[in-house]
């Protein structure tokens, strides 16, 4: 055997786990599942005796020489009980070389019929009891094979239209942003805005957006084309006005945005970390944080109170900013609960000298209440839609 193929070649644990359930049945030394590509047959899956053998998943060999070739062919039968005695196999050198006692062998096919390759045991000793059961056996796992090969197509041809998709967006302009604006409620007037990000493509929820990013391994990727596209409008803001993005921990872990924030007045920039999942090393997160803050960025926990992770964003970062989860405004003026929850984080965030936004303010109610509990500042509806710069209020809401 010869010649070692890329990682990315081999199959995955399922096709190990297939094999497995092959070689224990029909009492084998060991099993694979091939690919015959351009002459050869490159081994995409081993399991057993890999030493004894001399091959493992990613090594190939010349097709021509081999078993299983012959049973495509036809020279061959599926089942070869003692390949020394055998006049077919016996003369060939793969038979000395692997030391090969008993052969069974079935095709593996796309679901179109195409051929993939071959899914085989071999065992050293001979073994005369092998019969019609075990091929069919095999035959049926081959099936499993074939299809589970197509699937694994397909999920890849999704995967690389959607990295294309995001690809394009970041190099492209099917990315814009819209800005939201945040309203002090002691003053009634824009403090800060809020920018978010709008595809001109679907799917054609934001959110959908960067989970899709983030799972073809773009998701840093994406959010920096946003916050850039973002602080590119910082000059369009009145002074004094701050502007708000959104980054991941990963982006923040990744430095890449020391560069982007270097260029623009980093003191009118606030960074709401968007994570609902916990994050597992803070240490190495503060330091990413601090050196961002040593800047005059400023940070913010987003979505507080919509889970257990926000709670722990706030007591390991420390934010400038808490802003209260939609899911806690909502009704915050009929549900005393509601009320409880976000009396308690404008007293923690008041407690660390920081500063409450609630979001999602749609009722003048919800505004009232926000304010008796004493929130330094909302986002909604209520106020204004996110859209293009300049930020406009809607109707003045009694703040
Ligand atoms: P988020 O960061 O919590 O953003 C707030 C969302 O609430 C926005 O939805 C906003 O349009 C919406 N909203 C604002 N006021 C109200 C209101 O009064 N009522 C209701 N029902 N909704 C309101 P959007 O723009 O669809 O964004 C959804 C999520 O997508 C964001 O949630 C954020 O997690 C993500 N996202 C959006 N833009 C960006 C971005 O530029 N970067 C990153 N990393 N994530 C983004
Ligand atoms: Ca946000
Ligand atoms: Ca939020």
């Amino acid at each position: 055997m010869s010649e070692r193929s890329p990682e990315s070649h081999r199959l995955g644990p399922l096709f190990d786990r297939v094999l497995e359930l092959a070689q224990v049945r029909l009492g084998m030394d060991i099993a694979w599942v091939s690919e015959f590509t351009e002459g050869r047959q490159v081994f995409r899956s081993v399991t057993g005796d890999h030493d004894r053998f001399g091959f493992s998943a990613g090594d190939g060999g010349n097709l021509e020489g081999s078993f299983c070739v012959r049973v495509i062919d036809g020279r061959l039968p599926n089942v070869v009980h003692d390949a020394r005695t055998e006049p077919e196999t016996s003369r060939l050198a793969v038979t000395a070389d692997l030391d090969i006692g008993a052969y069974v062998g079935v095709p593996v096919r796309r679901r179109g019929g195409e051929l993939y390759g071959m899914l085989c045991c071999v065992s050293h000793r001979p073994a005369s009891a092998l019969g019609d059961s075990d091929v069919a056996f095999l035959e049926l796992l081959a099936q499993v094979v074939g299809e589970q090969l197509d699937d694994q197509a397909e999920i890849q041809r999704e995967k690389d239209v959607v990295r294309r998709r995001v690809e394009q967006a970041i190099s492209g302009d099917a990315l814009s942003m819209v800005f939201q604006p945040i309203v002090g409620i002691a003053t009634g007037s824009v403090i800060g805005c809020e920018a978010l990000a709008r595809f001109s493509g679907p799917p054609a929820r934001p959110d959908i957006w960067f989970a899709d990013a983030e799972r073809a391994g773009l998701g840093p990727a994406l959010e920096l084309a946003a916050i850039e596209r973002a602080l590119a409008s910082l000059p369009q803001l009145p002074a004094g006005v701050y502007l708000s993005v959104n980054a991941s921990p990963s982006l923040l872990l990744s430095g890449l945005l020391m560069s982007s924030l270097g260029a623009v007045d980093a003191g009118r920039v606030v960074i709401e970390v968007t994570e609902h999942a916990a994050v597992d090393d803070y240490d190495t997160l503060l330091r990413a944080v601090g050196d961002l803050r040593a800047m005059g960025v400023r940070l913010a926990v987003d979505d507080a109170g919509a889970g257990f992770a926000s709670l722990n964003h706030i007591l390991r970062l420390r934010p400038d900013v808490i802003k209260l989860d939609i899911s806690l405004t909502r009704g915050i003026d009929t549900d005393p609960v509601r009320r409880a929850l976000a009396g308690a984080l404008v007293g923690v965030a008041h407690d660390m000298g920081s500063t409450l936004v609630a979001e999602g303010v749609e009722g003048q109610g919800e505004l009232d209440e926000l304010k008796a509990l004493g929130a330094d500042a909302v986002q909604g509806y209520l106020l204004a839609r996110p859209g293009p710069l300049p930020v406009q209020l809607g109707t003045p809401p009694k703040v």
